[in-house]
């Protein structure tokens, strides 16, 4: 197995990886920092999880170490599509470049242009930007692209389904020719294809996951609603998504539950809220100082359930969300596989459960043919709130409690949440160590494993 002191590092990088607590590289980092360490362009075929960030952050702190960025000029360039995301790829490159003198700008919206500004006319070495933001500066004259020597774009199909891609070409076009390209995406569709041809050279292709792949580690199932009119189904969608979080009680660790249109996501969060569960919610309309508030809560456990859209939550890297609920079926079923990609990270186990309605059916087939899979389906009794089968990982206390107490939505369920609340949560099952981690081969942190 490769180690990091063999990928050609500079000392300072394998201090500040032994520091985060990483041991060996995975599959993404073994294969694609050597290439980019020797000045090749990488086209890096990852979803988040697979550690893709330290893949081209690392080579990247590795070529700017030696020099000084000038003035308005910096020497490199990472773009991702959401603010989120941006800053994410921040917080790896500040960890992994503890040790070295290099100066960053993080340039999204929603915070203050001046302060940005003035780190990029104090000369910053690297500029991580929302492609929008980016050219917001550059139109006002005060950044200059002619000095960029690496070029990252992060979650390229993301950029893609936000409409980024002709501001992508523009912001490669006024970098050099000469520029070296780290190029990252989930999926190569074929207008991403079309743009790597045009702007790579010459790349080395790595490809960890094979395109929509669901997780071993992921036990989904669907819960499908019979017929009836909209409104009676939606109501009926929140009562028996209430049921489902009553009865996975303490094995939630953390919980997205994911709703395909933001007015749903408003109410579903109410109508979880009027219930008395401990919920947050994120969409794409909430300003950033909100939506960073409500993504650390979730994070740090002060928030265990959030309600959120595709648009707000894909690429985040949640790494407790121990459920996912799709309150709706995604139109696009690769949003699914994104959607349930949340959970079951880094090896650890996770659930998927999928509320169906009638004239959902038909998208529900075709992610089943996407991902190659068969989904278990039980029928929702809507009403008594009964599905036809266990949970795969509900204890026999679990079930016993909510045949016991909460055959509906009433008070009883008010008081089994309390009395769920006052008892200890049980722990997780221990991570199996000899099954492959998804997305990272055979490589399992040591900080996830659990005795
Ligand atoms: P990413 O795919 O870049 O979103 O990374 C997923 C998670 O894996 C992040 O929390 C990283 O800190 C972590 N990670 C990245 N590389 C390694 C590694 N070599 N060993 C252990 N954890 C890692």
């Amino acid at each position: 197995m490769t180690t990091f002191a063999e990928l050609g590092l500079h000392p300072s990088l394998l201090r500040a990886v032994t520091a985060a607590g990483y041991e060996t590289p995975t599959p993404i980092q073994s294969q694609a920092i050597p290439p980019a360490i020797e000045g090749r362009d990488v086209l890096g075929i990852a979803q988040t999880g697979t550690g893709k960030t330290a893949s081209f952050v690392l080579p990247m702190i590795n070529a700017l170490i030696q020099g000084r960025a000038r003035a308005r000029m910096p020497r490199s360039l990472v773009l991702a599509p959401t603010r989120e995301l941006a800053t994410q790829v921040a917080e790896s490159f500040t960890t992994y470049s503890a040790d070295s003198q290099l100066t960053m700008a993080l340039l999204i919206g929603g915070t203050s242009f001046a302060d940005q500004l003035a780190l990029v006319e104090r000369g910053a070495d690297v500029l991580i930007a929302t492609p929008g933001r980016l050219l917001d500066h550059f139109e006002r004259g005060r950044l200059l692209l002619s000095g960029v020597k690496i070029v990252t774009v992060d979650e390229a199909d993301r950029m893609l389904d936000m409409g980024f891609i002709p501001d992508i070409e523009r912001i490669f076009r006024l970098t050099p020719f000469t520029r070296q390209t780290f190029f990252y995406s989930a999926t190569m569709a074929p207008e991403i294809e079309r743009l790597t041809q045009e702007f790579l050279s010459n790349p080395v292709r790595v490809e960890v996951t094979r395109q929509a792949t669901v997780g071993k580690n992921i036990s989904q199932y669907a819960l499908m609603l019979p017929p009836g009119p909209k409104d009676r189904i939606f109501k009926e969608k929140r009562a028996l998504l209430r049921r489902e979080i009553r009865q996975f009680g303490g094995e939630i660790t953390n919980a997205i539950i994911f709703c395909n249109r933001k007015t749903d996501v408003d109410i579903v969060f109410k109508s979880l809220r009027k219930h008395r569960f401990d919920c947050a919610a994120l969409h794409g309309d909430l300003d950033q100082s909100l939506r960073t508030k409500v993504l650390n809560d979730f994070r740090d456990g002060g928030k265990r359930l959030l309600v959120a859209s595709d648009v707000a939550a894909r690429g985040l890297d949640l790494p407790n969300v121990s459920h996912v609920f799709n309150f709706d079926v995604p139109v696009n079923p690769e949003d699914y596989v994104h959607r349930i990609g949340r959970t079951g990270r880094a090896g650890r186990h996770g659930i998927a459960v999928t509320l169906v309605g009638k004239k959902e059916e038909k998208a529900f087939d075709a992610i089943e043919k996407l991902s190659n899979s068969e989904i278990s389906r039980r029928t929702a009794q809507p009403g008594r709130h009964r599905s036809t089968q266990q949970h795969p990982q509900s204890s026999p206390d679990d079930n016993e409690g909510s045949r016991g107490r909460s055959r509906h939505d009433t008070s009883s369920g008010k008081k089994q949440l309390k009395r769920r609340k006052r008892t200890r949560r049980p722990s997780l099952p221990p991570v199996n160590t000899s099954e492959p981690v998804v997305g990272m081969g055979e490589h399992v942190p040591a900080f996830l494993k659990r005795d």
